[in-house]
């Protein structure tokens, strides 16, 4: 059976909300009989786009990170309902019963993501659903990997032996695995979200002006080991990227012309060591 899976590129999201309003417009104040109550105008956020700035000065980088429902295979949200008030369709998506569902407050403390929300006019708990009413009238694909126009959000229908080949070969993941909920929102780039950087620029000073040393040789050194290299870009930056947070001691060792110079630290988050010069 294919199931819906939706697929989240970090690097692309703008932060432009365009997906969180298009929920906002399909679900406030509309009933979709057997599907969902309408969501109150206030304090739902059924997409949800954090952010996270990391580094500092130039090389300082901000990343979005949107996140809903997981539509999760081992979902706790599921056991914890009673009279079937959630449930997971073949087709993958995790559904909340608007009757059965009536009352049922404790849900909203199931979902260790924090993505089910308590509609107290309606005395309901409320999710995003994957559009599954426009779904299951012939739509291709739910509303807000429609309107995101960023590349960031798309949805794929398939086998989940072909979404798992997919996630490995393109280095997709799935929020917090270590809760074992098998969730069907994979996400691409997530370092950007999740890791840290080591950044620097590097520059010398010739006739008393201080210019960018281009294509120095740079290494990351970890435990005497050289564990990742690059050169200098025209502004005489560097960033590693994708390191752990509070990983402790590293050496960033830099090469220009016949100089070379070693810059030790202890890494706990992203970090930028400034201008680092060398004699002409
Ligand atoms: S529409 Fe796309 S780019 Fe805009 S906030 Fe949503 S996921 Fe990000
Ligand atoms: S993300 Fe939360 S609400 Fe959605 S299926 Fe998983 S546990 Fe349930």
């Amino acid at each position: 059976m294919k199931k819906w899976n939706l697929i989240v590129d970090v690097a692309n999201c703008s932060n432009c909300n365009n997906c969180a309003m298009a929920v906002k417009d399909e679900y406030e104040g509309n009933v979709f009989p057997g599907y969902s109550l309408p969501q109150p105008r206030h304090g739902h956020h059924w997409v949800n786009i954090l952010s996270r700035e990391r580094g500092s000065g130039s090389l300082m980088d901000a990343a979005y990170l949107p996140t809903t429902c997981n539509q999760c295979d081992d979902a706790p949200c599921v056991a914890a309902a009673t009279n079937g008030a959630l449930y997971k369709r073949p087709d993958g998506i995790v559904m909340i019963d608007p009757a059965r569902s009536k009352g049922q407050k404790q849900l909203v403390d199931a979902c260790p993501y924090g993505h089910i929300w308590w509609n107290e006019e309606l005395s309901v708990p409320q999710k995003y659903s994957f559009d599954a009413h426009l779904l299951d009238k012939g739509w291709k694909e739910p509303r807000i990997s429609q309107v995101c126009a960023s590349g960031c959000l798309s949805v794929v229908k398939c086998e989940d032996e072909e979404m798992l080949a997919k996630a490995k070969a393109e280095q997709l993941e799935g929020l917090r695995p270590e809760l074992g909920t098998k969730p069907r929102v994979w996400y691409k780039n997530l370092y950007r979200f999740t890791k840290e950087h080591i950044a620097s620029s590097v520059a010398t000073v010739i006739g008393g002006l201080e210019e960018a040393c281009v294509e120095a040789e740079v290494k990351l050194v970890r435990q005497g080991s050289v564990v990742a290299e690059q050169a200098t870009n025209c502004f005489g930056d560097f960033k590693f990227d994708g390191l752990e947070p509070d990983s402790g001691e590293y050496a960033v060792r830099i090469k220009w012309r016949t100089i070379e110079k070693e810059f030790p630290l202890v890494l706990q988050k992203s970090v930028n060591l400034g201008v680092l010069r060398f004699e002409s």
